[in-house]
């Protein structure tokens, strides 16, 4: 089984980040986003230098121990107080398609939406805090829904955004995240307003028209080919998302080459389905199947020189579940409630799970609730027993977003475990196996893991 793979990285030592896995002749010591390769012969030397602290003539070894300083990122990540530099903003509940699986269950008709005074009061927050630490303001327009039903209203909601980076000197980083189906005069719009479009599409048409139709059940994959044509010809840079379902995951080959040809973007981000909202009842996909069609997929689409990702573990970066209050984020849902959790898209969600941090006064100005988000950071850093001797405990989701870190911890990790680890595991080879080609006289190589 190839989720095998994963549980072979073992804990040197309870106090160190660092895991270790032996192969054939040759051993592998991994800290989280680094590999060190170390000849059979040089094992007991490399590891007791690691454990002891003791000066060696190998630099993989210093970079190691400062990859193990992840034990200190992540205290310092979970302790820091909320400070957003990126507004995400689910602007309505509304969409134009009837996707099977929708994270976040929007109707035919527009429920709500965000109200701009809301909006300036955001921004003006999240600006505050980009010039506090000198960086530009990142602003997401996503769903929700489908963020570009009503142009104007979008066109009005960005004019708010960078208004107020303007007025705060900053840079604006626009990024939205849309289905594609439009009118190629829309098309363009949104490809001249943003600096990054991710467009869904979840493959060939056949994939496409059953995983993403209509709401009346037509194909959505010519208005997709469409979108992706124009934002081309735009020179906007465009990212594909693929959601992977029970169905789709033995052919993501198939999806990498219609991505890769006919989209063509510069990376594919590749999602096993989201069990929540309208796709709580649907059935995963097994984790063998992800993971060997996600490596096939892979390999094709390296072939096209195009990044094949998931955000499951992203081992270049420390990381936990995907909670806004932990990623800087000041993400806004309709009528105009500040969320702590993607998965909330309105603000009747968000409390009814708790998870509301802040809301709207009479003018609109947005009151965030500081005891509650820093009750929500500590409640949220939790750890289940298991994650606490594995190698990827320092960049994963966990079981998020099925599986709420709020939620009971003693219940035994599931389908998203096996595969972050797995494809933590594969990234981690992966990389071994180049650094060995690449080093074939050393006896000791290091080098950086990504996807
Ligand atoms: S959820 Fe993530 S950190 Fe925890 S055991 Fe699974 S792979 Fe490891
Ligand atoms: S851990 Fe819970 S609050 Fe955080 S993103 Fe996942 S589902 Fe949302």
């Amino acid at each position: 089984m190839i989720t095998d793979l994963a549980p072979a990285f073992r804990p040197i030592d309870a106090d160190l980040s660092v895991w270790r896995h032996d192969r054939a002749d040759e051993t592998l010591f991994y800290a989280p986003g680094y590999v060190a390769v170390v000849d059979a012969g040089c094992v007991p030397e490399f590891a007791h230098a690691l454990e002891t602290s003791a000066l060696t003539r190998w630099p993989a070894l210093d970079a190691l121990r400062e990859h193990a300083a992840a034990q200190d990122t992540w205290r310092d990540l979970v302790a820091r107080p909320f400070a957003p530099v990126c507004l995400t903003l689910y602007l309505n509940n509304e969409c134009n398609l009837h996707c099977r699986y929708c994270f976040s269950d929007p109707g035919p008709q527009r429920a709500s939406r965000l109200a701009l005074p809301v909006v300036r009061s955001a921004a003006e927050i999240v600006a505050t805090h980009c010039r506090a630490q000198n960086r530009p303001l990142t602003v997401v327009f996503h769903g929700g829904g489908e963020p570009l039903l009503d142009a104007a209203y979008a066109g009005a909601v960005l004019e708010t955004v960078e208004a107020a980076a303007a007025a705060h000197g900053l840079g604006l980083f626009r990024y939205i995240a849309t289905n594609g189906v439009m009118s190629p005069a829309l098309a363009a719009w949104m490809a001249a307003h943003f600096d990054l479009i991710g467009l869904s599409c979840d493959g060939p048409p056949g994939i496409q028209g059953m995983q993403r139709p209509l709401r009346d059940g037509r194909n959505s994959a010519p208005y997709v080919e469409q979108t992706a044509q124009i934002v081309h010809a735009s020179g906007t840079p465009l990212h594909v998302r693929v959601t992977v379902t029970a169905e789709s995951a033995p052919h993501q080959d198939a999806i990498a080459a219609y991505v890769c040809q006919q989209l063509r973007p510069q990376e594919i981000h590749v999602e096993p389905v989201y069990g929540v909202g309208r796709a709580r009842d649907e059935v995963q996909a097994q984790a063998d199947a992800f993971v060997t069609g996600w490596l096939r997929g892979q390999a094709v689409a390296r072939q096209h020189g195009i990044p094949w990702r998931t955000s499951g573990s992203r081992p270049g970066e420390i990381h936990g579940p995907y909670c806004q209050v932990y990623r800087d984020v000041l993400h806004l849902v309709p009528p105009g409630t500040a969320t702590a959790c993607l998965t909330t898209t309105t603000g009747e969600q968000a409390r009814a799970r708790s998870l509301a941090i802040g809301e709207p006064g009479a003018a609109g100005t947005l009151h965030l609730d500081t005891a509650h988000i820093e009750a929500l950071r500590h409640a949220l850093r939790r750890e289940a027993p298991d994650c606490a001797g594995c190698f990827n405990r320092f960049h994963c989701v966990r079981d998020c977003p099925e599986r709420c870190a709020l939620d009971d911890l003693a219940l035994a990790h599931g389908f998203r475990c096996a595969i972050n680890r797995t494809l933590a595991a594969s990234a981690i080879h992966d990389a071994a196996d180049s650094l060995r080609a690449q080093y074939p006289d050393e006896a000791v190589c290091g080098g950086e893991v990504h996807f």
